[in-house]
């Protein structure tokens, strides 16, 4: 999933000052799941928006929805009540989400209440490691299914560092180093070969470096736009 975590308030306030009327719009998919953009969280966020120390006067009235997800078009267009005397939209979804509400809503401001950190996963109560940095050519095949481009600090491709110490990461040693969990899996998996071949230099320009990037799909055009 899409991991994010909540702005400061006074950052949030500040975005939405000036405004009189503010649809808080949650998201019902990853913000959803990692407790972040919510309904729930949606609501605790106008209640506490509407404490008037967040801003010089008046703070603005807000109403809250939400939509199963925002950062899909289609179900964006259909979410077409929004109310005559709305002046903002302060969208608790990713950036993607953001940005497709902003791209639906043309004449309406879409301001962000979340900072979108990466792509991971809930491991323990209260904790979301990161697990993907969508390089665009996945080598978890060879990698027993753990990612050390995410995962490991250096990015390594074909053995760890030597630096690390008790299965933790020489940078830092809060988190488990990548290449002792991918060993430690390949021997459970009987799979230690993997080991001998070498991953060459990689193209990296399917990952960001490339600069935005676009999925184009011709097996599924026709499919989708019917
Ligand atoms: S190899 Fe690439 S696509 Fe696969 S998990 Fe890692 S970053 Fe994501
Ligand atoms: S200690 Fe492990 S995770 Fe950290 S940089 Fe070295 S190989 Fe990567």
């Amino acid at each position: 999933m899409i991991v994010a975590e909540p702005k400061p308030l006074q950052e949030v306030a500040l975005s939405v000052s000036g405004y009189k009327n503010v649809l808080i719009l949650g998201c019902g998919t990853c913000v959803t799941v990692c407790l972040t953009g919510g309904d729930k969280e949606a609501h605790i966020l106008a209640e506490e928006l509407s404490a008037s120390t967040y801003f010089d006067g008046k703070p603005p009235s807000f109403i809250v929805k939400t939509i199963e997800r925002q950062c899909e078009k289609d179900m964006v267009e259909a979410y077409l009540d929004i109310p005559q005397d709305i002046d903002a939209i302060l969208s608790t979804a990713c950036g993607a989400g953001v940005q497709t509400v902003s791209e639906v809503f043309k004449d309406i401001p879409v301001l962000p209440a979340l900072n979108t950190t990466f792509l991971g996963s809930f491991d323990e109560p209260g904790v979301w490691r990161e697990k993907c940095q969508g390089c665009g050519n996945c080598i978890l095949a060879l990698t027993a299914g753990i990612c050390p481009i995410a995962r490991c600090a250096k990015r390594l491709l074909n053995g760890p560092c030597g630096g690390s110490s008790k299965g933790k990461c020489e940078i830092n040693p809060d988190i488990d180093c990548a290449w002792h969990l991918i060993i430690e899996r390949l021997e459970r998996l009987g799979r230690t070969d993997h080991l001998s071949r070498i991953i060459p230099a990689r193209d990296w320009s399917t990952d960001r470096d490339g600069g935005p990037r676009k999925l184009v799909r011709p097996d599924r055009v026709s499919s989708i736009s019917q």
